[in-house]
């Protein structure tokens, strides 16, 4: 029988081993022992229906016996060569995502993570265009590499303080995302167009991709208007730069569509994809058309990337997506769950305040008039759903989003509990937002 330390146990050796970088979810955290498709289960037993999938990565389910039987069967057989041998798992692989990837995108270099993989498409798009720019969105999220981080807008997620302020980036120049609290999506994604035409006329030259979440995750989940991709793509060719579509959240099936670029009809001249594939096991890759893949000449390896485990467990995922219709289950049980949440903003108004997302990639803002606030609510609805067995994320620039990215193997009854159990949450966090209320007042009367 294995020993657990328990939560306790683990937050103490966490103080001491780990740097004070890493924090965790809720005030009294669980220690998750089991995963089972859309379950996870704590050390004392306790099931939980995961509806945030380790941050989108577990789409086909936590453990997922008929993907960790192919892992295993890769595992006996051959674990690790590098790709100066020859092996078949990675040559099928990149196959096999030649298949389903949007439009002529045909060659793909595999690493290990999203940020490694979002900085080989920036070095392919600099190789390719001989340019050295970038253009990216604020609030987006990109990665931990100095590259990547510099490509990213959300300020919470530029951890180095040398890195310059947005608007003084060298080589970065960020432009506003298609999306803006008080303003229609038209208007607020005409708005980054424009920017985007003006950044284009005075250096188009000098710049190399533009890269772009097509949801934004991490931001709080933001859906542009249809027509706002497809019309970046034309005015970006028209100046010879490139799109790097970050699909590290959104690929394979999440938004309801293979790649969220699919539901525009865009195709990106580069794709990154990373968490789903592996759906657990650490597997990522960029992907071009060959006339762009022409130009990566120069030496590159990556010790671990497409590794024959890897490899073999990412082939059992697209399996296993395909013959479960994924990307369609999470259209429809996306639709369900929108739909609830809408009901929920309905009825709570002053606490639920905006739903967002396509198919199982959901976000529902709190109190967006005081993020504080907000911030304070999505904590508390965390910390109650975990009691009453829900796992939910959260995200938002200012972290008072709820975030819904379950297993897309989640059913329609599990929905309709955590609905239920949700509303009961909203409904305390009514109490909460009026008590904080009086006691601003209170405060108020004292200065
Ligand atoms: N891009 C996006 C859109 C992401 O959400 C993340 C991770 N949250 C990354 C890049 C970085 O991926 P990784 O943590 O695997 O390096």
């Amino acid at each position: 029988m294995q020993q657990y330390i328990g939560p306790e146990g683990i937050l103490e050796k966490r103080s001491k081993y780990f740097y004070p970088t890493t924090s965790h979810f809720y005030r009294n955290p669980p220690q998750l022992v089991r995963g089972d498709m859309q379950y996870l289960y704590g050390h004392d037993g306790k099931r939980y229906i995961d509806f945030f999938a380790g941050v989108s990565v577990v789409a086909s389910g936590h453990c997922n016996p008929e993907i960790v039987e192919r892992t295993m069967e890769q595992l006996r057989a051959l674990q690790h060569t590098c790709t100066i041998y020859l092996t078949q798992p990675n040559v099928d692989l990149a196959e096999r995502l030649a298949e389903v990837l949007p439009g002529d995108l045909c060659r793909t270099f595999f690493v290990n993570s999203g940020s490694e993989a979002n900085e080989g498409a920036l070095l392919l798009a600099r190789l390719h265009t001989g340019r050295k720019g970038f253009i990216a969105l604020e609030q987006g999220l990109h990665g931990r590499t100095y590259l990547t981080m510099s490509v990213t807008g959300l300020q919470m997620w530029r951890s180095d303080p040398q890195l310059p302020r947005l608007d003084a980036a060298e080589d970065v120049t960020f432009i506003p995302r298609p999306y803006e609290q008080g303003m229609s999506a038209d208007a607020a994604a005409r708005r980054s167009l424009k920017a985007l035409k003006a950044v284009l006329e005075e250096k188009g030259g000098d710049i190399a991709a533009m890269i772009v979440e097509p949801i934004q995750g991490n931001a709080g989940i933001i859906v542009p208007p249809d027509w706002y991709f497809p019309e970046v793509k034309a005015v970006l060719e028209q100046y010879g730069v490139l799109l790097i579509a970050d699909e590290i959240q959104t690929g394979f099936g999440r938004t309801g569509r293979m790649f969220a670029m699919d539901r525009w009809g865009v195709t990106p001249d580069i794709i990154t994809m990373a968490k789903a594939l592996g759906s657990g096991v650490p597997v990522a890759a960029f992907a071009s058309n060959d006339a762009i893949a022409t130009s990566f000449t120069r030496p590159s390896a990556s010790t671990f990337g497409g590794n024959p485990v890897s490899s073999a467990t990412a082939l059992a995922v697209l399996d296993y997506i395909e013959a479960n219709r994924l990307p369609e289950r999470a259209e429809r049980l996306g639709g369900l769950l929108h739909a609830g949440l809408e009901e929920l903003a309905a009825r709570y108004p002053r606490v639920l305040s905006e739903v967002r997302g396509a198919g199982l990639m959901l976000g529902a803002e709190l109190s967006a008039g005081d993020t504080e606030l907000g911030a304070r609510l999505v904590d508390d609805v965390l910390e109650t759903l975990k009691d009453r067995g829900f796992i939910i994320g959260k995200n938002g620039v200012g972290r008072n989003v709820l975030a819904f990215q379950p297993p897309l193997v989640i059913t329609e009854k599990d929905i309709t509990e955590m609905l239920a159990a949700l509303e009961q949450a909203l409904e305390e966090a009514v109490h909460t937002a009026s008590s904080v209320a009086q006691e601003g007042v209170h405060h108020g009367d004292h200065t």
